[in-house]
């Protein structure tokens, strides 16, 4: 949260006026901060509309430009190559080139972040494996965005792209590889985040990183997912963009309109314990990540309204990884950011012409304009991440009495913002969240009249300004779940 009047980001005074005159000619931008208590199908959009917008995360939004998403892919394809055994020493060519260039990039940015931005090369030696036939030095490129709010500074928010590339072969670091879909697009949307972010003040931190070793198994990923386990960092979700450069499928189907976000119903790294609760209550389709999903949904959608998030209820594309498994692994929420119709002939293949088609990963291919949209997508959700407090933290669903009622508790946040919390629930059938009502600054509320058994409720935290987290689902507290056995039968 700023003071009134004040902006998070200093931006330029042609943008302040740009922004005045859209605010002003616009019909609905401001949209009128109302209580709902809606019923009905048509409620993910009325929840969405009530929200006014932050001027703040419309400014960044805004300031997203095309012409360096395309500047930043160009330069990246001119590398020649970035497959990660490629050449680390070459200044032109091979990924050891695109490192000190990415870097040079971030280190920028930073310059304009007051100190608050940091930029460093992550490097470590890999061990021989499947993909790797040498130890081999990788580097994950990170601006960390260190967070304003002594509350909330530890609470971190990653955004990442690969940069490393691959042609046909993942092992062939001798050939050309532009990878300029797969992955300079993501690494290009993080890129320019960085830039336009790093003059802002965030409560939280946000960490715009470029990683490699992707294509040899997600290496670099999993490097900085195990540190920051290690480190016990409070990573609250991971998002990785990867091939979100393409808009005409090999399908035949052009969608520029669209991005997909695939995100895990059960929780990659549950225990045996929650598998017991979840068999008993339900929340096969509630884990952290599948919240976050639909946090991306209503912020992306309302801050960038041309854009559809389509969400994916699955982990990834069938026989398809990324780099937020090594995070979902060790219990971070994350999701996939992926253009909607992928062209496998303009993936990991050598760059030639058959029959006519062209084959290879090429930047003709990509675009420009698109990859920055979903870097508009993903900015306002980090925006709004890092502002909002965090999402409340233990919340239980009291089941030590039989009601009609629905007793909920939580802990209280920290922060001084903090302006109350949301109590949120939708139908056990439904998708996403469909109603919601204001409770204020508590830390317990009845939903009187309303059955746990026959919905599912949520909680997020709400700051002064209206900036919201993600939903918390609440675990079963009291009344545990009946043991599943045959000889121990339960209430009927
Ligand atoms: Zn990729």
């Amino acid at each position: 949260m700023k003071i009134p009047g004040t902006y998070a980001c200093p931006l330029r005074r042609t943008l302040a006026l740009c922004c005045f005159v859209l605010n002003v000619f616009l019909p609905g931008w401001h949209l009128a901060a109302q209580e709902a208590r809606h019923t009905g199908p048509k409620q993910s959009s009325a929840l969405r509309q009530r929200f006014t917008r932050n001027q703040d995360i419309a400014r960044i939004v805004q300031e997203i430009d095309t012409r360096n998403i395309e500047r930043i892919i160009r330069k990246l394809v001119s590398f020649g190559t970035r497959n990660t055994l490629s050449t680390q020493d070459d200044p032109n060519r091979g990924i050891g080139a695109a490192r000190d260039w990415l870097y040079s990039e971030l280190v920028r940015a930073a310059a304009n972040s007051g100190g608050r931005m940091t930029v460093e090369k992550q490097a470590f030696e890999q061990q021989k494996a499947a993909r790797v036939a040498t130890p081999t030095v990788l580097t994950n490129v990170v601006a960390t965005l260190k967070g304003t709010q002594a509350e909330s500074e530890n609470r971190i928010y990653v955004v990442s792209g690969h940069y490393d590339s691959m042609c046909g072969s993942p092992t062939d670091g001798q050939c050309d590889a532009p990878g300029a879909n797969d992955d300079a697009s993501g690494t290009a949307a993080v890129l320019e985040m960085a830039r336009v972010m790093a003059n802002c003040k965030f409560d939280a931190t946000i960490v715009f990183m470029a990683v490699a070793g992707e294509e040899q198994g997600l290496l670099g990923a999993t490097y900085f997912a195990e540190q920051a386990k290690q480190k016990g960092s409070n990573v609250e979700a991971m998002f990785t963009n990867d091939i979100v450069g393409n808009t005409l499928g090999g399908n035949g189907v052009r969608d520029r309109r669209t991005v997909r976000v695939f995100s895990e119903g059960v929780p990659t790294n549950e225990t045996p314990e929650d598998a017991n609760v979840r068999r008993s209550v339900g929340g096969e389709n509630d884990s952290a990540s599948r919240q976050l999903a639909r946090f991306i949904k209503e912020t992306g959608e309302l801050y960038v309204p041309h854009m559809k998030v389509m969400m994916v209820y699955r982990r990834d594309r069938y026989g398809r990884g990324g780099d937020h498994i090594p995070f979902l692994e060790r219990g971070f929420a994350a999701v996939r950011f992926t253009e909607p119709n992928e062209d496998f002939r303009h993936q990991h293949q050598n760059v030639r012409t058959e029959n006519g088609i062209k084959f290879g990963d090429l930047p003709e291919f990509v675009d420009y304009a698109y990859v920055a949209n979903v870097a508009r997508v993903n900015a306002a959700n980090l925006a709004m991440l890092s502002l909002a407090p965090a999402r409340p933290r233990n919340v239980a669903i009291l089941t030590a009495r039989l009601s009609n009622d629905t007793d909920l508790k939580w802990d209280a946040n920290q922060e001084p913002d903090l302006a109350g919390y949301e109590i949120l629930w939708r139908d056990t059938t439904s998708a996403i969240w469909t109603n919601s009502r204001r409770v204020g600054n508590v830390t317990s509320y009845t939903m009187k009249g309303l059955s746990k058994d026959n919905a599912f409720f949520g909680v997020r935290s709400i700051d002064k300004q209206g900036n919201r987290s993600p939903v918390s689902f609440p675990r079963p507290l009291g009344r545990t779940a009946p043991a599943v056995s045959p000889s121990t039968p339960s209430r009927p």
